[in-house]
């Protein structure tokens, strides 16, 4: 059939390249629509497991050559409550791992992604959007915006927090959007993190130094997005701010690039496949970035959708729907743990309630004292 392709994976951040990356290796022909886009100046602390599928799915090689590894996580309750949390401090080495994860420029891994791409022989790539999707006749039929249509078998939406592959499986979503937002920059401090991530928690959210190699560190600041904007307006007043946020923990501290505000929300669906669609990343879950779960998530989501693909009979008939419904109730748990988990945590740190300050300062108590706790919060965190 003319302009029919097996697999269609519509959105061309981290996790589409992955996805399609993932579909072609799995032996499926590819179209991978993917519109020029902006580089992506955020970070992602990527833990092992999510490594390991990226090494394993030829998507990156040694980490060691394109991220820094991850070795403490240390949590300070900066907050002036009544009911302070403990100062916490996680070693990788006491779990038995040399690292936790590495922190990756997202710019750096989204090349390496385009490399594995272009070496893969079922993989097309249109720089385009898609314009609509409707399904009949037992496929897909999609219109792009460069005037081209096709149809294909699956349809994957990695098409982000707005998903137009999710409307057009009528996939129902719940979104609610904070107050707060997300200000990200590289930063250059007095004294390197040494593989440390440090979270500050205040009322308004954390604020976190991520290493980023010697003495730079990636800076994730969550707070109202009137605070961010002011911030932001003037070099020095940043700098001021920043010294007051760190304690001056960590000497002189100067700005070594652009900063950026990011909007927050937390996004679940019904459903993350059905009718022959699926979701993937941010079209199907979308979290404030705490605990770095985002685009490991992403990669649990692409690692799944792979493993369907991989047992799919591309010759029988409705292979596509199967793989949709395996696909979806395979993520049904994960999803739904990992949204309660960080919705949950977010809601916690930012609640001015004395009860849920109560049970939070408990349960870092527990976590600082408790073995058996601190390694399942770690597995967790890992997504293990
Ligand atoms: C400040 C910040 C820090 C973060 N830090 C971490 C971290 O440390 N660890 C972690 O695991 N996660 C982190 N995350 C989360 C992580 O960045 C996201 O989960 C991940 O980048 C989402 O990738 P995605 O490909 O699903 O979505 P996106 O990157 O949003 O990509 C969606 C793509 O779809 C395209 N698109 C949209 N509509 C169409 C259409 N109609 N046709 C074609 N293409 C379309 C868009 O152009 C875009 O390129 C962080 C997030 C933020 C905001």
């Amino acid at each position: 059939m003319a302009n029919h392709t097996q697999i269609a994976v519509i959105g061309g951040g981290l996790v589409g390249k992955a996805t399609a990356v993932a579909a072609a290796n799995a032996g499926f022909s590819t179209l991978h629509v993917a519109p020029e886009a902006p580089v992506d100046r955020r970070t992602s602390a990527l833990m092992g497991p999510s490594v390991d599928y990226m090494i394993e799915a030829g998507l990156i090689g040694d980490p060691e050559t394109l991220g820094v590894p991850l070795t403490n996580i240390q949590i300070i309750d900066a907050t002036n409550r009544l009911l302070r949390a403990p100062e916490t401090m996680f070693s990788a080495s006491e779990f038995g791992h040399r690292a936790f994860g590495w922190n990756f420029a997202n710019a750096r891994l989204g090349e390496s992604f385009s490399k594995a791409a272009a070496g893969s022989e079922r993989l097309d790539l249109r720089a385009a959007t898609l314009e609509s999707a409707r399904r009949g006749e037992g496929v897909w039929h999609l219109e792009l915006s460069d005037g081209g249509t096709l149809t294909a078998d699956l349809l994957v939406g990695a098409d982000g927090k707005g998903s137009s592959v999710r409307k057009a499986a009528g996939i129902a979503v719940r979104e609610r959007k904070f107050e707060q937002a997300a200000l990200v920059c590289d930063l250059v401090l007095g004294r390197g993190l040494d593989g440390e991530s440090v979270e500050f928690h205040y009322p308004n959210g954390p604020f976190t130094l991520v290493p980023a190699g010697g003495n730079r560190a990636n800076l994730v600041w969550i707070d109202r997005l009137e605070t961010l904007e002011d911030a932001r307006r003037e070099p020095e007043h940043l700098v001021t701010l920043l010294n007051q946020k760190t304690n001056h923990l960590f000497g002189s501290i100067s700005v070594a690039s652009p900063s950026f505000v990011f909007p927050l929300s937390l996004l679940s669906v019904d459903v993350a496949g059905r009718d022959a669609a699926v979701l993937v990343g941010e079209s199907a879950h979308a979290f404030p970035p705490i605990g770095a779960q985002g685009l490991n998530l992403g990669l649990r989501d692409v690692a799944s959708l792979h493993a369907c693909l991989k047992v799919a009979n591309p010759r029988s008939y409705g292979w596509a729907e199967a793989v949709a419904r395996g696909y979806g109730t395979a993520r049904r748990g994960d999803l739904t743990r990992t949204g309660a988990f960080v919705g949950g945590l977010f809601t916690s740190l930012l609640s001015p309630h004395l009860p849920a300050q109560a049970l939070r300062s408990v349960g870092l108590w527990a976590l600082k004292t408790s073995p058996l706790l601190r390694k399942h919060a770690i597995s967790f965190g890992m997504g293990q």
